[in-house]
């Protein structure tokens, strides 16, 4: 039935979905590409997906033809609710759809705990780096996956490793909670419009809960004071934290296996995780 509905590019000429790049529109409308986004995420049957920002509804159809037993979509710009209910009506009850702001609404809440929640996205590029912070830190999580599509820029500092240019704050946060691993690259020219930059598509798993550190807010502290002077050595960019939690510089980062001259790009997330709980 999903295969009856009009192509997308059909549906965007019929409902007249011109981009708003305000809210960081950047549709998909080769499903040779959502099913491959859909694809990662499997098995989908016996799980809720969470969709951000279904547009028109490229990765919605790719997952519900994917097998999706329930998709809920969050969108935010009510000109494609329309679009969407089509969906819906040819999915067997399988599509819900949420008009509102996906920064404000509580996903772990509206979809409840009947069902492993998977989060699936081509992200606004505007707002998915808050998303996906505030979907790291909500504690405890509500979901067991997540497929999202970021900026490439964005991608790259959630995989990075140290030693790597991209390695930062966001990787440590990312890294604490899941594995995280790049699937496959997005060129500009895919979507419409199409972006200024290329986009990829990272693969989040929450770490089973007893592997995973919990000190979210003290591990944020650390890692701003030292990657907000990524070029400073630690026993520079730390002074002020050790002075504040009254520890002794240098036995602190000994205590840690780390030497006072490195810098933060050269320490390991488990290392940052150690110098956060030995905070006290
Ligand atoms: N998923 C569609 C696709 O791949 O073609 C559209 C992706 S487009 C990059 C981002 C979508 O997110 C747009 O439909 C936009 O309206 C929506 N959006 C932007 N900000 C949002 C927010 N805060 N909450 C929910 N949806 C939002």
């Amino acid at each position: 039935m999903l295969d009856e509905l009009p192509s997308l590019f059909e549906t965007v000429r019929l409902y007249g979905l011109g981009a708003n790049k305000k809210l960081g529109q950047h549709f998909l409308l080769d499903m040779n590409i959502t099913d491959k986004i859909a694809r990662l995420a499997v098995p989908l049957e016996d799980c809720h997906v969470a969709e951000v920002g279904p547009g028109p509804g490229g990765l919605t159809r790719s997952l519900l033809k994917a097998g999706a037993s329930e998709v809920t979509v969050i969108e935010m710009d009510e000109r494609f609710l329309p679009a969407l209910k089509d969906i819906a009506d040819v999915s067997g009850e399988r599509l819900s759809i949420i008009k509102g702001d996906a920064l404000k609404v509580d996903i772990g809440r509206e979809i409840g705990p009947e069902n492993p929640i998977k989060i699936a996205a081509n992200l606004p590029y505007n707002v998915g780096t808050k998303m996906l912070i505030n979907w790291l830190t909500a504690g405890p999580l509500f979901w067991e996956q997540a497929v999202l599509m970021f900026q490439k820029e964005v991608a790259l500092r959630i995989v990075a490793g140290p030693g790597d240019p991209n390695y930062g704050r966001l990787a440590v946060l990312s890294q604490t909670v899941c594995q995280c691993h790049l699937a496959f690259e997005v060129p500009a020219s895919s979507f419409s419009p199409p972006p200024k930059v290329d986009s990829a598509v990272v693969v989040l798993d929450p770490l089973p809960e007893k592997e995973r550190f919990w000190d979210l807010k003290r591990l944020g502290e650390v890692t701003q004071a030292a990657f907000g002077q990524r070029r400073k050595m630690l026993r520079k960019s730390l002074k002020p934290i050790a002075a504040k939690f009254e520890l002794e510089l240098e036995v602190w980062l000994e205590a840690c296996g780390i030497e006072p001259t490195q810098r933060p790009e050269e320490i390991s997330v488990k290392q940052f995780q150690k110098l956060s709980s030995s905070l006290g």
